[in-house]
């Protein structure tokens, strides 16, 4: 039995003895299979030829990806806390160098995930960490590989730690979460966004969309619920799923000039 890992969306499944016949998350029209058709490997093949890319992003936060890109390439974020570091999003890749690095860091205390496309491997490094995962429950049925360690939470809001919030904002899927983390970008806030909330090529500007690779677009009340929600919070830098992803300043007031922008196109405006 072995836990199969899809190569186009890194999510890692329940073992089995042959690979599994489809993947949902990538036949989903948010997703797609890659065009040589659906193709499996596994963590123990992928740490044969992938190996860590880790970055300090800014005092307390570190980047964690790997090299070459696998999937879709996101990097996690470890933020550390007196209280117990979170890992902010996950990847597929888990080896010997990245559980040492995350040690000397501190370890990890809970996982949070923003969106399933991000769910990798996420079992192994609770169990590497004896850490649970926390997923929002509206994305439940996207959860591969079932495990003790996930923790389905409810609601719009979710406390890890002082100054670390989970606020779900739905938009690219149901439970689409983002992590704010209140003593980041030297107490002025951060905004931990997966792809919820995207960093585009000019990064001092975000988009919003039900699906990336297919280009689809959210629909206006779910972008203005998304910024409503984030009114209540205040962050100066938005971290995006990628390295280099970063609104480095001013993040907020980006996000309301990108959402206005945003619904000025769905309605045929000039901006
Ligand atoms: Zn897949
Ligand atoms: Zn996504």
């Amino acid at each position: 039995m072995k836990p199969y890992v899809c190569v186009t969306c890194g999510v890692q499944f329940a073992p089995s003895d042959e690979p599994p016949a489809r993947c949902p998350v990538c036949e989903d029209p948010r997703q797609y299979v890659g065009w040589s058709g659906q193709s499996w490997t596994t963590l123990a093949e992928l740490r044969e030829d992938h190996r860590a890319d880790i970055r300090e992003e800014e005092p307390g936060l570190t980047g964690i990806g790997c090299t070459p890109s696998f999937a879709i390439g996101q990097r996690a974020l470890l933020v550390r806390s007196d209280q117990g570091n979170i890992l902010w999003d996950c990847i597929t890749l888990l080896d010997d160098a990245i559980i040492e690095a995350v040690r000397r860091l501190g370890g990890v205390a809970a996982i949070a995930i923003s969106h399933p496309h991000y769910y990798s491997s996420m079992v192994e490094w609770a169990h590497a960490f004896d850490a649970p995962v926390y997923l929002h429950r509206a994305d439940e049925r996207w959860v591969m590989r079932p495990d003790p360690s996930v923790t389905f939470w409810e609601g719009d809001t979710h406390p890890l730690a002082d100054g670390l919030e989970l606020v779900r904002l739905g938009g690219h899927f149901e439970g689409g979460t983002v992590l704010h983390w209140a003593q980041g970008a030297d107490g002025r806030g951060a905004l931990l966004s997966g792809d919820i909330v995207q960093v585009v090529q000019d990064r001092r500007w975000v988009s919003f969309m039900r699906s990336y690779p297919n280009l689809v677009p959210l629909a206006g009340d779910d972008v203005r619920r998304i910024v409503a929600r984030l009114d209540h919070y205040e962050f100066e830098r938005l971290y995006g799923a990628w390295y280099g992803k970063v609104v480095a300043e001013v993040a907020k007031a980006a996000v309301a000039r990108s959402a206005d922008r945003y619904l000025a196109a769905l309605d045929g405006r000039d901006d």
